[in-house]
């Protein structure tokens, strides 16, 4: 999934050598970007249409995770438009509560999606521990086996894709468990960040620090620990203030919450973000003080990662000779 890297075709590439078999991204825009790359992989659009982007969707995607019947007709007339075949796998909510189809009503919607022209129905998907950190496990991915079974058996047709879910599937995979008929899962955070997202624990031959954020300092030098006047809130709300008293060694970098989540990174052994506004960070430095000018390397959470992807003002540099060695 590269919806974290803004649709980086460049990263895709290094993933497809790797033995990817597909790619998919939340935002169409982002598949365009891939399909401009000339990459050929099946392409899937991992969020519900828009109904304002139907006919870009059956362009630029060969398959779409779907839950609401109005936008799979309105596909099916994009897709007879433009004269192709678009895929649909519908989503069940299996108790995350984000999108999905109720189980109950399942049946009914794949009863219509197969009645409609331009589209083949692909398969069946759920995605948990998105909206409450439901966690993927043998019950859920039962229920969602037993759901594709059950549909199979009504219209006597075979679901080639059973996507059971996101990162956050890497646990109950990698415990060992009988996978079942689960067939597919849509990886991003992971394989970029190298930890699966439920507990944060770094997965095994996964590099955890692929993706850096580098920011320059600003200012820097010895500030009273506690600041003084009239205390109402500040631009953003937390600011940690640390508890000593005297000075503390302070660096200000040209980086903040217009750029990335500053309370998503993570700072170099020694530092601790104090606390970030929209254009500048402030770091505690303990006792070894970067000069102004210097860089600070950050390792980055997911958010941080998505909007620091996703801002004009951070460069994004791929060196893809060592992407290339590790994965070979
Ligand atoms: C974002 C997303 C994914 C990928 O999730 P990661 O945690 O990055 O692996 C998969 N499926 C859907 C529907 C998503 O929105």
């Amino acid at each position: 999934m590269t919806k974290a890297t803004l649709g980086s075709a460049e990263i895709a590439q290094v993933w497809l050598r790797a033995g990817v078999t597909g790619l998919g991204d939340s935002r169409v825009e982002n598949l365009r970007t891939l399909r401009a790359a000339s990459i050929t992989a099946r392409l899937t659009l991992i969020r519900s249409p828009m109904l304002t982007q139907v006919d870009a969707v059956v362009r630029q995607a060969d398959v779409s995770l779907n839950t609401d019947i109005g936008v799979i007709r309105q596909l099916s007339a994009a897709a007879a438009r433009a004269q192709r075949v678009h895929g649909v796998v519908l989503m069940v909510e299996l108790g995350d509560l984000r999108e999905g189809i109720m189980p109950d009503d399942l049946e009914g919607v794949a009863y219509e999606t197969l009645r409609l022209p331009n589209l083949s129905l692909d398969g069946i998907g759920t995605n948990l521990a998105c909206h409450n950190g439901v966690s993927p496990d043998a019950t859920n991915m039962g229920q969602l086996a037993m759901l594709a079974d059950s549909i199979e058996r009504r219209f006597g047709l075979v679901l080639p894709t059973i996507s059971g879910g996101n990162s956050g599937n890497l646990d109950w995979v990698l415990s060992g468990a009988d996978p079942g008929r689960v067939n597919d899962l849509r990886l991003g955070e992971s394989l970029l960040l190298g930890r699966e997202p439920l507990h944060r624990r770094p997965l095994d031959g996964l590099h955890t620090d692929a993706i850096t954020l580098v920011a320059e300092v600003i200012e820097s030098g010895p500030k009273p620990s506690q600041p003084w006047g009239t205390m109402a809130q500040s631009t953003f709300g937390t600011t940690v203030r640390p508890e000593r008293k005297g000075s503390t060694q302070q660096a200000v970098l040209a980086i903040g919450e217009q750029d990335t989540d500053c309370h998503a990174l993570v700072a170099p052994l020694g530092f601790e973000v104090t606390g970030a506004s929209s254009d500048h960070l402030v770091l505690d430095c303990g006792s070894s003080l970067p000069p102004v000018g210097a860089e600070v390397r950050f390792q980055l959470g997911y958010s941080a990662l998505v909007r620091a992807m996703t801002s004009p003002f951070v460069s994004q540099v791929t060196n893809l000779r060592q992407a290339a060695l590790a994965v070979s």
